[in-house]
């Protein structure tokens, strides 16, 4: 087995990060990356505008979730909950006793690679694990890190090497909390999410005004709150709303925003659907109190309202977007169906359904329904009334 170690400060975690990880993972083969973010790195201060250890750890899970290869990685809290400082022999001997049998690869850019021999125990560290060293700029000569490992293997007797990033992201996590501060553009070095998580969190100086952020940013922020896996079925809730708001004559943007918002919630524990529950005054009925999946909506809609400042009729395209609700308003059946039929979803009559969405915008939120109370019967799941009754008044007042 191979075990890949890649430790930093990542305050924050950059596209130069993951981008050297992954060309590691292919390049060596390994079975397993960590990433281990330090608690108090010993070769520098954190910044004095760092983000917490705690906002260290979930930004950098935010960004590994993400990955390509993000089964391979995992994010180790290792450093984090040892008390003082971050001594890399220490993590290499424990993660040696976690894997025994495992071949390591402690993985650094190019500035910790030139340096690693003056580092703590370097000869204890480079016994245990092999060094690969990555450039970090266009600036770095290969040269230079290749002699350098040639230099490690005289002296250490280390297995070091270097290995060729297929694109180098020549950025700084220090240069990145300038960018932020200053409101600048980092979108080619930081990941959407790891941007949402800085904005929502009002990291480095950035102060976003969460009541009145812009779409793109509602978005990144959006993206921040859910697992990576969800994102395409939020984008894709995204775009159909828009195209079926323009179709229906709803406020296109009011449908971007409220798609773009709906499962913001949606993986929140049930303790913590609750405590929003209380703390935002929803009342629920007793299917609501132990089902997440009826929950989210509702906590979604109180989020969107009380954090990012939406208006009452977006608000109610979410608190609405599982159950629908007898006189729905247009928005909430564009939310309702968006949600139902976007592109990443695969069903049977899931084409038919996208066909009378073009045609008939009633008639298809009718069906909708009327599979979903189909499939819960058929599930043997309790319906919330709310969708019958959705049913029964589109059936009789509306069809
Ligand atoms: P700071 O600017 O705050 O000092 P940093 O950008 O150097 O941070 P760290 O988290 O300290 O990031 O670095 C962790 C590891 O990632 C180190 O081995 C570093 O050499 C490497 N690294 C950092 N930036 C890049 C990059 N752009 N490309 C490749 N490797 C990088």
């Amino acid at each position: 087995m191979k075990v890949g170690i890649y430790g930093g400060t990542f305050n924050p975690p950059h596209l130069g990060h993951t981008n050297a990880a992954a060309a590691a993972c292919t390049v060596l083969g390994l079975d397993k990356l960590l990433f281990v973010p330090a608690s108090l790195p010993p070769h520098k201060q954190l910044s004095e505008d760092a983000a917490s250890a705690a906002c260290r750890l979930e930004m950098l899970s935010i960004a590994v979730d993400g990955l390509r290869f993000g089964e391979l990685a995992e994010v180790s809290a290792l450093e984090l909950e040892r008390s003082g400082k971050s001594y890399t022999v220490d993590t290499v001997s424990s993660i040696h006793e976690k894997y025994p049998e495992a071949e390591l690869y402690l993985l650094m850019g190019s500035d910790m690679f030139l340096t690693v021999q003056n580092w703590y125990r370097a000869g204890e560290i480079l016994a245990e694990c092999k060094i690969v060293g990555f450039a970090r700029s266009e600036d770095d000569s290969a040269q230079k890190l290749k002699a350098h490992a040639e230099y490690l293997q005289r002296t250490f007797g280390a297995g070091s090497s270097v290995i060729a990033l297929p694109n180098i992201v020549d950025v700084s996590s220090t240069r990145l909390r300038a960018m932020l501060a200053a409101g600048e553009d980092t979108s080619a070095y930081l990941a959407a999410p790891v941007y949402g998580y800085i904005l929502r969190k009002g990291l480095y100086g950035t102060n976003a005004d969460l009541k009145h952020l812009p779409d793109s940013d509602l978005r990144a922020v959006s993206h921040s709150m859910v697992k990576a896996k969800r994102i395409p079925h939020i984008r894709g809730t995204e775009e159909t709303a828009v195209l079926l708001a323009h179709r229906w004559g709803v406020d296109p943007d009011k449908a971007r925003r409220a798609a773009i918002l709906h499962d913001c919630t949606k993986y929140l524990t049930l303790d913590e659907q609750l405590k929003l529950c209380e703390e935002y005054g929803i009342v629920l009925d007793n299917l609501e109190r132990e089902t997440l999946k009826l929950l989210h909506s509702k906590t979604g809609a109180a989020i969107a309202k009380h954090v990012f400042g939406e208006p009452d009729d977006v608000v109610g395209a979410i608190y609405y977007h599982t159950t629908g609700r007898p006189e729905m308003t247009a928005l909430e059946k564009v939310l309702y169906l968006a949600d139902y039929m976007e592109p990443t979803r695969h069903f049977d009559g899931v084409e038919k359904l996208r066909r009378l969405a073009e045609l008939d915008l009633d008639r298809a939120v009718a069906e909708g329904l009327a599979m979903t109370i189909e499939e819960m019967n058929g599930r043997t799941l309790p319906v919330h009334p709310a969708t019958q009754e959705a049913l029964n008044w589109l059936k009789g007042n509306v069809l």
